[in-house]
């Protein structure tokens, strides 16, 4: 077992330089430390990342360290009394980060992997990989790109390495592309890593188009498109107002011009296409296209009620998991199971202000994640991958 000696915390940069928390705990077995990362574009239903601030957070798990001295951790649904201490005194970030240490430090207790410590069953299976390529919205600067967020590219394989490798050359194949196509390119990356461009939606997914065909042509390899909308980030007064090209659309042409998209450039996946109240809009989508990963991220923000809520009303048929939207990996735990009981897919995600931090890759494989969204490059998306592609060596011996 796990005895909690001491628990502190101090400010860390995110891979936007912005400010972060790390927690560090002091147990029985030794030190540990996990951070949390930053989001942008962030749900209106979101658990807020600190209670009051950053700082503030930083001072009370000081003051709580007492109360954590001598707590006993022995398995994972122990984390519940690590929750009813700080209940309601630190934010989602600092909760998250602090059981994330935790949890690396009952593994090595255990001698075992963090997933290990989640995945009781010893289910085997790998996410897909789902790599950001050419994005725009919140994420992007520039006075034109596209409004939608993110254009992902999905290879239909569990092999992490080969997803990895294919996701990495398709985005060398859009660079090339968008040299050609889009005159403002100038190489320039987001804040997920992938391409900055000026070209509008519909242009971006011709080229994505372009991508998916020429991995199939030369790595043999069938490679799904994906889209998140973030719809909620351009929605104001009941219109979607669209800056590239300029147009607003009511909720109606919306569901009309994302169907339209889905069917056109055969998305598999289409993420946030309407606003975070939305929820028939949504239903409605998925009456159109039960077979299409119709996902929920700003809609449902990892929170029990809300995915319990789509779930009911058949707005969505999957669900991004975000921990940290949450900061309870108890209540992710009740999410996934939730999602798992009625049949929708699972995708686990990075948010666009990420660390070096891969206990992600240990969270979606150990709750049986079907995608994990991490992007394609940067050393803080690709510690994620790096960490699925160590524990699928580590199956193998
Ligand atoms: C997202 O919207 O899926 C995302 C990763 O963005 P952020 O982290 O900015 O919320
Ligand atoms: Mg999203």
């Amino acid at each position: 077992m796990v005895v909690i000696k001491s628990v502190s915390a101090r400010g860390i940069s995110d891979s936007r330089k912005e400010r972060t928390i790390l927690v560090s705990i002091d147990t029985n077995v030794g030190k540990f430390s996990a951070s949390a990362p930053n989001g942008k574009s962030t749900g209106k239903y979101e658990a807020k990342p600190y209670m009051k601030s950053l700082q503030g957070d930083i001072e009370t798990l000081k003051k709580f360290s007492d109360y954590f001295s001598e707590e006993i951790i022995d398995e994972f649904s122990d984390l519940r009394r690590v929750e009813d201490i700080v209940d309601r005194h630190v934010g989602a970030n600092t909760l998250f980060a602090l059981e994330s240490a935790i949890l690396k430090a009952l593994a090595k207790e255990k001698k075992k992997q963090v997933w290990q410590l989640i995945n009781v069953d010893g289910a085997r299976k790998f996410p897909r990989l789902v790599g950001n390529c050419m994005g725009g919205g919140k994420h992007s600067q520039g006075k034109k790109k596209p409004d939608f967020q993110e254009f992902l590219l999905i290879p239909d394989t569990r092999e992490i390495l080969n997803g990895s490798n294919t996701n990495k050359d398709g985005k060398v194949d859009a660079e090339i592309i968008l040299g050609q196509v889009d005159e403002n390119f100038d190489k320039k990356k987001n804040d997920e890593d992938a391409w900055q461009t000026s070209l509008d939606d519909k242009r971006v997914l011709e080229v994505l188009s372009d991508v998916r065909t020429n991995m199939r042509d030369s790595r043999k390899i069938k490679v799904n498109l994906g889209v998140d909308v973030a719809a909620s980030s351009f929605l104001k007064r009941k219109k979607y107002h669209y800056l590239n090209p300029m147009l607003s659309r009511t909720g109606e042409e919306q569901l009309f011009y994302i169907s339209n998209l889905i069917k056109n450039f055969n998305l598999l996946y289409i993420e946030d296409p309407f606003g975070e109240e939305d929820f028939e809009s949504f239903s409605a989508l998925v009456k159109k296209f039960p077979k299409t990963l119709i996902v929920g991220d700003d809609l449902t923000v990892t929170n029990y009620k809300r995915v319990k809520k789509a779930i009911d009303e058949k707005s969505i048929t999957a669900l991004i998991v975000k921990p940290n939207q949450n900061g309870s990996l108890i209540e992710v735990q009740g999410v996934c199971e939730l999602a798992k009981k009625k049949g929708i897919k699972i995708i686990f995600s990075h948010r666009s202000g990420e660390t070096d931090e891969n206990i992600l890759a240990d969270l979606a494989f150990g709750f049986g994640a079907d995608f994990l969204k991490c992007g394609i490059t940067g050393k803080e998306r690709e510690s994620k991958i790096k960490r699925l592609v160590e524990i699928e060596k580590s199956l193998r011996h």
